[in-house]
């Protein structure tokens, strides 16, 4: 019997969002539905003020992959916008990322060669050959001081464990950099759609039959007899009923207001290191796009232990989460006509230009194309 449309795809994210614009290319109809009441699954922003505000968290696009930034510049203009955070951390901002302002303020050393022989005086005393947690690996990479004012802290209330407990592999991406550069990221394209993340999702949905508000799981069987293939970019373990096992994450509480002036902490980033204080940072989303409206919009982002009546955002990625993962990704593949793909069905922190690489490689996959 023929199907209403080739393909059913569950999730309007940037992974949904992106194969449904590439099928539609290639003459293939598809049906999205997002349960939430919106499009554009973690990158939706919601207009505040005249303010784009991140819903979600803040979104800040970067990649090395020059066919990547062109691809989205295709559907929206993106701004010049480079992340600068600052971090409050015991009454003093640092600039981030580890630079050479990060050394003058933390130490007062003026000259790369002092830094690095300070760093290089820090790391002998308490590093390790071979770091086995988060806090090894720190100590390793910057020593002692920058890990105690910097890192300890905030990673401890980020991820509600000890540092000591934590894999290293979660600040193995922090880089140390002996120039005064406080640009977050190291690619060489960055900004933020002019306008709001929601017109790359609704240019990538453009001509696409989309519904929101409806769960896929609420009615399985109507939803999947309404297409010959599904793509699938939920949770992979919900897919399969957690048959297997629940599979952790790190969830977030955001607390957004409106405030009276104009300028409220003068970049769109600070992060506040202290433990102290139960949120790792305030967004101040007018700066994403230089905004000069009269008032201003933040939020302040705590982090939360996850259950299922929250929003999964950062995969537990230790070896048991792993393992279990793997189980259901053999489940997976035995599902001849679903494709998974995205945060939550790959269970890995992506950035959004990897998850636009992992849509596009899905779609080559999909249409045996070279
Ligand atoms: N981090 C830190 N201090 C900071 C910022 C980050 O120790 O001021 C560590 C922390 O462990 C965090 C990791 O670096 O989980 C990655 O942080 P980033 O802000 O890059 O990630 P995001 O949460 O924005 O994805």
């Amino acid at each position: 019997m023929q199907k209403k449309y080739d393909y059913l795809i569950v999730g309007s994210g940037l992974f949904g969002a992106v194969f449904a614009h590439e099928a539609k290319l290639r003459g293939k109809t598809s049906l999205v539905i997002d349960k939430r009441t919106h499009l554009g699954g973690n990158v939706y922003c919601k207009e505040v003020e005249g303010i784009q505000v991140h819903q979600y968290g803040a979104h800040i696009f970067h990649t090395n992959d020059e066919s990547i930034w062109q691809y989205v510049n295709r559907f929206v203009p993106f701004n010049h916008y480079i992340n600068s955070p600052v971090a409050l951390a015991k009454g003093k901002l640092y600039n981030l990322p580890f630079n050479m302002n990060t050394f003058y303020q933390l130490w007062g050393t003026k000259t790369p060669a002092e830094a690095q022989a300070k760093l290089a005086e820090q790391i002998a005393q308490y590093g390790v050959a071979e770091p086995k947690n988060l806090e090894e690996q720190a100590l390793s990479l910057v020593g002692k001081d920058i890990y105690e004012t910097l890192i300890k802290e905030y990673t401890e209330k980020q991820w509600g464990k000890k540092a000591t407990e934590l894999p290293s592999f979660i600040i193995k991406r922090l880089p140390v950099r002996l120039r005064f550069d406080n640009n977050y990221f190291n690619d060489r394209f960055q900004g933020i759609p002019v306008g709001g993340y929601n017109k790359l999702v609704d240019g990538l949905l453009d001509g696409i039959d989309t519904q929101t508000g409806v769960d896929y799981f609420a009615d399985r069987a109507h939803f999947d007899g309404l297409a010959d293939k599904v793509v699938y970019t939920g949770k992979i373990d919900e897919f399969f009923g957690y048959e297997l096992g629940q599979l952790a994450y790190r969830s977030l509480r955001f607390e957004t207001e409106v405030l009276g002036t104009d300028n409220y902490q003068g970049c769109a980033v600070v992060n506040y290191n202290d433990g102290d204080v139960p949120f790792t940072r305030i967004i101040e989303h007018k700066h994403f796009e230089f905004g000069t409206q009269p008032k201003t919009v933040i939020t302040r982002e705590y982090p939360q232990n996850w259950d299922l009546q929250k929003e999964a955002y950062y995969p537990i990625n230790d070896d048991h989460n792993q393992g279990l993962y793997k189980q259901y990704r053999v489940l997976a593949a035995a599902q001849e006509n679903v494709i998974f793909g995205g945060r939550l069905a790959e269970y890995r922190y992506y950035d959004m230009h990897q998850i636009i690489a992992s849509a596009l490689k899905a779609v080559k996959v999909a249409f045996a194309e070279a």
